[in-house]
Parts: C-alpha cells; structure tokens; sequence
C-alpha cells in the first residue's frame, strides 16, 4: 500500500516543461542535490557537472564497490544477483535494496541497486509518460516481457491492470488470451508488434501502442499503424534509465526532467551521437556522465506539442551496429547500420526478412526470400559506390526466424 502511495505521488508531480528556462532551473536544483548526497571515494567533491569524469559501463563495473552508496560489495551482489536467478525469484534484495542483472547485447554483463523509493519513482513516471488519456479510466495492459518482472505487480489497482504475455512461449499460443483480454494498451518489442500486425484472428483495438527494446524501423512502423490504425509510440529504456517518451505528436523526446544527457558526437553532420546520461534520481547507484554504446540521431524540426524535451529523430542501435569500412583512398570510414537497411528494402527484389553481419572485410547476409540475394547484391555495390567506399565480400545465406525471447538486431558487427 505504501509502495501505491509513493508511485501514485510520484505520477502526479511529473510535469510537462513547456518553458526552457524553468526546465534548466530545474535540473540545475536535481543536480545540486544530487552532489550535496553524493558519498564514497569515486565521485570528486565538486558541484560542477563539467568536473566529473565521463565514465562507461566497464568503468562502472570496476568502481562497483566504491559507487553505490549502500556499501555492497559486487561479490556479494552478483553472488546474490546468480541466486536468485538460479532458483527464479525475480526481485532478489539485500537490506531491502533490489539488486538487478543485465546481460547486455554486447557481452558486458551489469549489476544494478535500486531502492525501493527509486522503483516507485521509476513506475509512477513512466505510467505518466505511457498511459492513454483520459487517465483516470479502465487500463488494461498487456505487456510482452523477454524476462518475467514484477516491478509493476504494486501498480494493479482498481484502474490499472497488467497481464504479461512471455516470449518463451510461441506467439500465437498468446492470441486467445489477447482477444479475451483486450488490452486498451500493448507495450511489445518491434518484430512482436509486427508479428501481431500480421496476424488475421486477432482481435484486439488498443487506444495506444509502444514499441520497446528494439530499433523500431520506419516500415515496420507503417505496418503497424496500418493494421492498428494508431500511432505506434515509443519508450527508450534501459537498466541505466528511462531515457525518452513520444508524446502524443509521436516524437520522441527525452526526459530531461529525469536525466541530463550530454551528447557525444560521433557524426555531426549527420546528427548521430551517444547520449552521456546523469540521472537525478538514482541515488543508491549514482549515474554521472555515464556513455551509453547507443547511436541517436538528433532531429532538427522542432515538435508542435510545445515541449522543451530535445526531440530525436530516431534511435538506430548500438555501437557495434556501426559497419567499419575502408574509403577508397584507404581511410576509415563508418557506415551506419541505416544505410544498409535502406538499401537492402528499397533494392528491387521482394524482401520479407533479412540480417546482415560484418565479419572483417566479408558481409554475411541471411534473406528471405533468397532467391533475391542478386537485387541485394547490386544494392550494396552501389551503396558502396555512392559513399566512395571499398566494397566487402559478400556471403549469401537463407534467412530462418530467430527465437521471439532474442532480441532483434538486423545489422551489426560481429
Ligand atoms: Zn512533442
């Protein structure tokens, strides 16, 4: 009961910031208190973000021991973390402090601490930021999960409920209970939202649809919004926080009322960059200036819906989606995970599905149908040729589904 309390608070005090120079105050306030409470040897005794070193999940890792402020040890966490997850208990604590274990797509595996105060914080803002108005109806959620989680367990109430449908189990052994349910919202990695936009007995209408955890692409978007006949909205989150939200225009903004996110560019003239997050409210675990392995490309229009959020254009991936090529006068040259996306669906072979992964200077490229690997073929070369670049081997395979549960990547290096 606490625990609704708290979350119900929490989701009344999140405010639109319409004005730019209310929203810098206000972050300016969050951080101060941040610093006055920060303890420990790791973080300098500064009041200036502009003093903190940039730091990145390996280094966060290292410093475990001496950046969460609860004084437990990574041993003791990941033993506990290892437990738990042996004997399937989802919420594993120490002294009332959840501790939290991610594998991470790129290898690297993280450990979390949170406070029960920050989870409750955590749920009340993201209920704000993704549930359908009017708000004070019936919400009936349905949430497809790879893992099971029940942080949103003390959320169900009289008004709000949430069912979760696991990916373990095939997709269509969900759509009876979806269409007896049917859910006013639908919260789903991308490739599940378009699976389900292709199935013809489902029933379902919700009033609002989000994408998670996955790049969602312009195509699969327009799929979706076809079937459903509502915008496909967005949340960009992960265990380091909940880092942006579309608003009801459909652009994605970033909750800088949660997070300062400095950018790190890595094209400017092409807008790409990684966000450097420093959350104002994790406070058993502090994030500051912490480098996501994630490429955003910030957008240049401004929104109608009138918030001083930094609109993004889109999310393309990770890091590691990024193809390392050779300019033809022998220099480095980084090719985006996009223009390959591009070039492989506007080729002019039919495509239903495909995966492309770099392996050294060869490009292995799984498709269906297969039979048009030579429209892929061509589209490349010529991809290659307008970015002035030396062509990689290709390797042509046939294209079979991936297990729901992973996660989806279509183009990375390996
Ligand atoms: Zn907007």
């Amino acid at each position: 009961m606490v625990k609704k309390i708290r979350i119900l608070k929490h989701f009344l005090s999140t405010k639109h910031f319409t004005d730019p120079i209310t929203l810098q105050k206000y972050q300016e306030q969050k951080l101060q208190k941040l610093f006055s409470g920060l303890k420990g040897s790791f973080y300098p005794r500064s009041h200036q973000l502009s003093d903190f070193p940039i730091i990145n999940k390996k280094i966060f890792m290292e410093n475990f021991d001496a950046i969460n402020q609860v004084g437990i040890s990574y041993d003791y966490a990941l033993k506990t973390a290892l437990d738990a997850e042996a004997c399937r208990d989802f919420s594993p604590k120490i002294d009332g402090i959840t501790v939290g274990l991610s594998s991470g797509t790129s290898g690297s595996r993280g450990l979390f601490l949170v406070s029960d105060e920050e989870s409750s914080q955590w749920a009340g803002y993201i209920l704000r930021r993704m549930l359908p108005k009017p708000y004070w109806q019936q919400h009936k959620i349905a949430f497809f999960l790879r893992a099971n989680s029940n942080l949103y367990e003390s959320v169900t109430s009289s008004l709000v409920s949430f069912s979760f449908f696991d990916l373990q189990i095939p997709l269509q052994e969900h759509i009876g209970t979806l269409n007896t349910l049917q859910p006013t919202l639908l919260i789903a990695p991308a490739q599940v939202l378009r699976l389900l936009a292709q199935t013809p007995h489902l029933t379902i209408a919700p009033k609002k649809i989000i994408s998670v955890a996955e790049v969602l692409e312009a195509e699969d978007k327009a799929r979706i919004e076809q079937r459903f006949g509502v915008i496909v909205h967005q949340v960009y989150q992960c265990t380091e926080g909940f880092l942006a939200h579309t608003c009801e225009h459909g652009t994605l903004h970033l909750n800088e009322d949660l997070v300062v996110i400095e950018k790190k560019w890595i094209d400017v003239a092409q807008r790409r960059f990684s966000p450097i997050i420093t959350d104002f409210n994790r406070t058993t675990q502090p994030i500051i200036r912490y480098q996501l392995d994630d490429i955003l490309v910030a957008s240049d229009s401004k929104c109608p819906c009138g918030s001083v959020f930094t609109p993004i254009e889109k999310i393309e991936g990770r890091c590691d989606d990024i193809l390392t090529m050779r300019s033809l006068e022998g220099e480095m040259y980084l090719l985006f995970p996009d223009f390959i996306r591009r070039a492989i669906i506007t080729c002019d072979a039919p495509i239903h599905e495909y995966q492309v992964i770099q392996k050294g200077d060869t490009l292995e490229i799984f498709i269906d149908p297969f039979s048009s690997w030579q429209g892929v073929d061509e589209a490349l070369h010529m991809l290659y040729h307008t970015h002035g670049i030396v062509p990689l081997h290709h390797r042509f395979y046939p294209w079979s589904p991936l297990p729901l549960k992973q996660k989806r990547r279509r183009v990375y290096q390996q």
